[in-house]
């Protein structure tokens, strides 16, 4: 059982440094933890059990989610800290953090049951 999932980033993915044209992730705990690859538009996956991360059905949430390195060179990007937002369980979309998201520890937060 793994212990997050990733997102896939949209839009252009070069990397930095190398310049290849790999597809960026990011990762993130929140649904079942089972190393999920998700698209913006997925709906998350739910155990239904303590082993999920979170409460689902809710209207909005947003989730703490850190840049995967890439995947050709390794390099690690200075901006590497992402908020996902979420709504009805759908990934709505993702940005790199505005650090204005009062996350709690676990790394989500409910915006609107
Ligand atoms: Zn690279």
């Amino acid at each position: 059982m793994g212990m997050f999932n990733r997102l896939r980033l949209p839009g252009s993915a070069r990397c930095a440094s190398c310049g290849s044209d790999v597809d960026r992730w990011v990762q993130f705990k929140y649904g079942e933890l089972d190393l999920y690859s998700y698209d913006i538009g997925d709906a998350l996956a739910w155990r239904g059990d303590q082993y999920d991360e979170g409460v689902p059905g809710m209207a909005h949430v947003y989730i703490f989610a850190i840049a995967e390195p890439c995947r050709a060179c390794g390099f690690e990007p200075e901006v590497d800290e992402y908020d996902i937002e979420l709504r009805k369980d759908v990934v709505y979309g993702v940005s790199a953090s505005a650090y204005s998201i009062d996350y709690d520890m676990e790394g989500w937060v409910v915006v609107q049951e």
